[in-house]
């Protein structure tokens, strides 16, 4: 029997490294259901080539424009963004790659959690909004809950080596992004093409900038508090320039457990695939020789306020970090436009954060109007502000 795989936002950068990994898997695998926002052009080709039962278009727009989105597609067309949750959920449906950007792939990884599939979560927003109401969700219907981020995933391969009540600690490491070597005034006073040019990884304009703040590393603390179910202060962060030790775990005894490899995608994409098996894959193996030394320090966390930010809100949590990643999504447009300085963008998030009273236990729908709350709440003081512009 092949495994059956939906993938939500097949046509993202993640989506495609899946629909590769599949590829090469395709005895085992088998996509029963893709989606994707925007581009039909590529949606289309991937419908062609891997043959799901169900495709579905989320942005309306798009799909009411396209008269014929799929030529000879004989599978069930969706759209809206209701559809991610319906694919979710699909009884016939193993894995669940839950890779759409933002808070709108959320109802369906929750829909995925509380059907009981295996959820392979590669975006940050649905452990970071809605944590606390994934796991429970996943606890009660027996759901499994599987990391790609590479941090994560690296985590998640070390934990393999102890039981939870034998770990010390989890070390997540970070590139540092092209700031890691900047003063304060130099990253305060960015460009965006500064702030867009990432020492190793090849990623989309939002993360990169989330990279340079190291916002991602701070979203990515949150998120570990829930996956591994550990407190914050068992959670450290280093800068390792190189990216090859993509995180490790302390247990008590004092061993380091750590997971390396080259930074590709595909790897940790796979083993969520296949965990708890390894299979053989199409990334390339690991060169130490070629590379000589690995390099870790820790970061001033004067210098990236935001990873501070993160810490204490991972302490804090409740709609805490709603607020903190609503706030960064809409300070980080403000910056791709050009309407604030790099450095603002922590400004706004931390103007957020103690404009926010902090609540416990939301349901989902309470959680995105507060994410809709940061949102308007960054707007608002922009509006208020319009002379801070590069
Ligand atoms: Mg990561």
């Amino acid at each position: 029997m092949k495994k059956k795989v939906v993938i939500l936002g097949s046509t993202g950068s993640i989506g495609c490294n899946a629909l590769a990994v599949i590829d090469a898997l395709s005895s085992e695998y088998e996509v029963v259901a893709m989606s994707a926002h925007r581009n039909l052009d590529l949606l289309a080709e991937q419908v062609k080539k891997f043959t799901p039962r169900y495709a579905a278009v989320t942005d309306e727009q798009s799909a009411t424009d396209s008269s014929k989105p799929f030529g000879g597609f004989s599978g069930t067309v969706l759209s809206g963004p209701g559809s991610l949750v319906e694919l979710a959920s699909l009884e016939e449906a193993d894995i669940i790659v839950c890779a759409v950007v933002g808070a709108a792939g959320l109802p369906a990884a929750l829909a995925a959690a509380q059907a009981g599939k295996t959820v392979a979560i590669a975006n940050k927003e649905p452990l970071v909004i809605a944590g606390e109401l994934l796991t429970s969700a996943a606890r009660k219907s027996g759901a499994t809950l599987l990391p790609i981020d590479s941090e994560h995933s690296a985590v998640f391969q070390a934990m393999q080596a102890g039981r939870p009540q034998e770990v010390r600690k989890v070390v997540l490491t970070a590139s540092g992004g092209p700031f890691r070597n900047a003063t304060l005034e130099e990253m305060n006073n960015a460009t965006i093409e500064q702030a867009l040019a990432h020492p190793t990884w090849d990623m989309g304009p939002k993360i990169t900038i989330d990279s340079a703040t190291m916002m991602n590393k701070a979203l990515e603390v949150i998120e570990a508090v829930w996956l591994f179910d550990l407190p914050s202060d068992k959670i450290d962060v280093l800068i390792h320039p190189e990216s090859i030790v993509h995180s490790m775990v302390e247990f008590i005894d004092g061993s380091v457990i750590a997971q390396l490899g080259t930074p590709d995608m595909k790897v940790p994409i796979q083993y969520a695939l296949t965990y708890p098996q390894r299979r053989a894959g199409i990334s390339k193996g690991l060169q130490l020789h070629k590379l000589g030394q690995l390099n870790f320090h820790t970061p001033d966390l004067n210098q990236f306020r935001a990873l501070a930010l993160g810490f204490e809100v991972a302490a804090t949590s409740g709609s805490a970090p709603v607020v903190f990643n609503a706030a960064n999504e809409a300070a980080v447009a403000a910056f791709l436009a050009g309407r604030i300085r790099f450095g603002q963008i922590v400004e706004l998030i931390d103007h957020c954060l103690q404009a926010h009273t902090v609540q416990e236990h939301l349901t989902l729908e309470e959680l995105l109007q507060i994410d809709a709350w940061a949102w308007r709440e960054v707007a608002e003081r922009l509006d208020r502000n319009t002379t801070i512009v590069n």
